[in-house]
C-alpha cells in the first residue's frame, strides 16, 4: 500500500512537472512568436517559407518595390530605386532594423501564432503594405547625393505622409555587401537609416531653437539690435573665449532677424548666455530635442542637448549648435511642421491607411497632430524669419518661388565624441518648409562629412527634392 502510494505520488510529480514545462513552453510561444520567428534558426521562416512568401510593398502610386515570385523576393527593377529605399523597404536579411522587412517581417509573411505558415491563403492575401513615399521622387535624390552620406526627409505637413525618404551610404538589395576588415569604412553605418537613426552636429539649424527660446522669454527682442564686428569674446575672456562670425565677417547692425538671416553666432551665443541654461532647456526640451518621437511602430533617435555642467562659453556654443549638441533629421522637419502649424506638429507617417494589411493586423502608422512644441505667436515669427531668410538672404531663384520656401541652413562642425574637440569637417544642413498651402512640404537634408556649408551641399539637394516633389504631384 506504501509503496503504491509512494509510486503514485512520484507519477504526479512528473505530471506536474510535464505540465507545468508545457504551460511555460506555450506561454513563451505566445508571447515571445515574434521574436522568436525572427531568430537566425528559424531561417526557414525568413528565407523560403517567409519573406518569399510575403505580401508586397508598393509606394504611393502602386509601384511595387519589393514583392515575391516563384520562391524568391524581387525588388524593383531599376538599381537606383533599389538603393533610394533600401533603408525603407530593407532586404532579404534583418540587418536594417527600421526597415518595413525587418518590422514587419511576420506580418508581411502572415505568419500566425496559431496557424505557423499555414494561414489561410483568403487571410495571407491581405499582406501588403503601401508606403507614402514616392519612388521617382527617392531615386531622383538619391543620385543628387551622388555618393555623398548623409539623408534627406520630405512630408506633407497637413496629411503626415512622408514623400521622399533616403539616406546614403546603400546598397544594392539584390547584392548585399559582405563587409570584411577591408571594406568596412566604405560600409560604415550602411544599415542604419540615417533619416530616423543618426544624430549629428546640428551647427546653425539649432539656431531656430535659441531664437524660439529669445522670442518666448525676451521681452523687447522685437526692436533690439546688436552691432557685430565678426569676432567677440563671449562667456569668458582670451582667444580660447571667442565667439568668431564666418571668417570673422563683420555683420554690423543687426535685428534678430537679420541674425538669423546673416546665421550671427555672435548674436547667438550671447542670446543663449542671457537667457540661460534652464531656459534654454526648457525650451529645447519642448521642441522634442531630448525625446525619442515615434513615426508609427519606428522609433527615432532623439538629439542632445545638455548644458547643465556647461560654463559661459560652452553655454554660448550650445545657443549656435556647437558644444554637444545634436539633432536627428526626421525631428528637424517634425520642428518645421510645428512651426508650419502654429506651434504643433502633423505628425510624419510611412504607411498609407489603405494597405490591405491593416485589414488583417493592427500596426501603428503614426501621423496624427503631435504635442504643443511651442507657442504660435512663436511659431509665426520664426516662419516669417525662415521665410524672410530665402526671399532677403539665400535668394529666392534657389527654390521654385511657387513653393515659398521658409528655411534655415547650417554648417554642424563635427564634434569629436568623448574630447569636445571640433574638427575641420562639417555636416551640411538645411531644413524647412514650404509656405504653399498646395504644396505643404516640411523638410530636412543634411551631407554629413564635407568639407564645406549648408548653402552648398545640402541646400541645392533640397532644392530638387522639393522641386522633384511638387513635379510628382502634378
Ligand atoms: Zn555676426
Amino acid at each position: 500500500m506504501k509503496r503504491t502510494l509512494r509510486r503514485s505520488m512520484m507519477v504526479m510529480v512528473v505530471v506536474v512537472l510535464i505540465a507545468g514545462g508545457a504551460g511555460y513552453l506555450s506561454y513563451r510561444i505566445v508571447t515571445e512568436h515574434n521574436s522568436w520567428i525572427n531568430m537566425p534558426y528559424n531561417n526557414h521562416i525568413l528565407s523560403e517559407g517567409g519573406l518569399t512568401r510575403a505580401g508586397s510593398i508598393m509606394d504611393r502610386n502602386g509601384t511595387v518595390l519589393a514583392r515575391s515570385v516563384g520562391g524568391q523576393r524581387v525588388y524593383h527593377e531599376d538599381e537606383n530605386v533599389r538603393r533610394a529605399l533600401l533603408h525603407v523597404v530593407g532586404d532579404d536579411s534583418v540587418n536594417i532594423g527600421t526597415s518595413m522587412q525587418t518590422l514587419y517581417r511576420t506580418k508581411l509573411t502572415g505568419y500566425s501564432f496559431v496557424w505557423g505558415l499555414g494561414l489561410p491563403t483568403s487571410l495571407k492575401s491581405k499582406s501588403d503594405i503601401k508606403l507614402t513615399v514616392d519612388a521617382d521622387v527617392c531615386k531622383k535624390v538619391y543620385e543628387a547625393f551622388n555618393g555623398q552620406n548623409g539623408a534627406c526627409i520630405i512630408y506633407n505637413y497637413d496629411t503626415g505622409e512622408i514623400l521622399c525618404d533616403v539616406s546614403t551610404p546603400a546598397y544594392d538589395p539584390n547584392a548585399p555587401p559582405t563587409i570584411t576588415e577591408e571594406n568596412e569604412d566604405k560600409y560604415e553605418g550602411v544599415y542604419v537609416d540615417n533619416v530616423v537613426g543618426s544624430s549629428y552636429t546640428p551647427g546653425s539649424v539649432f539656431k531656430l531653437v535659441t531664437a524660439a527660446a529669445a522670442l518666448k522669454y525676451i521681452d523687447d527682442i522685437d526692436t533690439r539690435q546688436w552691432y557685430c564686428e565678426g569676432v567677440k569674446n563671449v562667456g569668458g575672456t582670451g582667444k580660447s573665449a571667442q565667439v568668431h562670425c564666418n571668417d570673422g565677417y563683420a555683420h554690423g547692425t543687426e535685428t534678430l532677424s537679420d541674425a538669423l538671416g546673416n546665421s550671427c553666432n555672435i548674436v547667438f551665443a550671447e542670446l543663449a548666455d542671457e537667457l540661460g541654461a534652464d531656459k534654454m532647456t526648457k525650451v529645447a526640451e519642448d521642441m522634442g530635442i531630448n525625446t525619442n518621437i515615434s513615426i508609427g511602430d519606428i522609433t527615432v533617435k532623439k538629439g542632445h542637448y545638455d548644458v547643465k555642467d556647461a560654463d559661459m562659453n560652452q553655454l554660448a556654443w550650445s545657443g549656435v549648435g556647437q558644444f554637444t549638441d545634436l539633432v536627428n533629421p526626421m525631428q528637424m522637419a517634425v520642428i518645421c511642421s510645428a512651426i508650419a502649424n502654429g506651434g504643433k506638429p502633423v505628425m510624419p507617417r510611412l504607411i498609407d491607411s489603405g494597405s490591405d494589411l491593416l485589414s488583417r493586423v493592427s500596426i501603428a502608422i503614426g501621423g496624427g497632430k503631435g504635442k504643443q512644441m511651442m507657442d504660435q505667436t512663436v511659431a509665426e515669427k520664426l516662419g516669417d524669419m525662415m521665410r524672410r531668410n530665402v526671399t532677403a538672404f539665400y535668394g529666392e531663384g534657389v527654390f521654385n518661388s511657387e513653393l515659398e520656401v521658409a528655411a534655415k541652413t547650417g554648417t554642424g562642425e563635427i564634434v569629436l565624441q568623448g574630447n569636445g574637440e571640433r574638427t575641420n569637417r562639417n555636416n551640411a544642413w538645411i531644413v524647412g518648409y514650404c509656405k504653399s498651402t498646395e504644396h505643404p512640404y516640411a523638410f530636412a537634408v543634411v551631407v554629413t562629412n564635407v568639407d564645406g556649408y549648408g548653402a552648398t551641399y545640402a541646400q541645392p539637394i533640397a532644392s530638387l527634392a522639393l522641386q522633384a516633389c511638387m513635379d510628382a504631384e502634378k
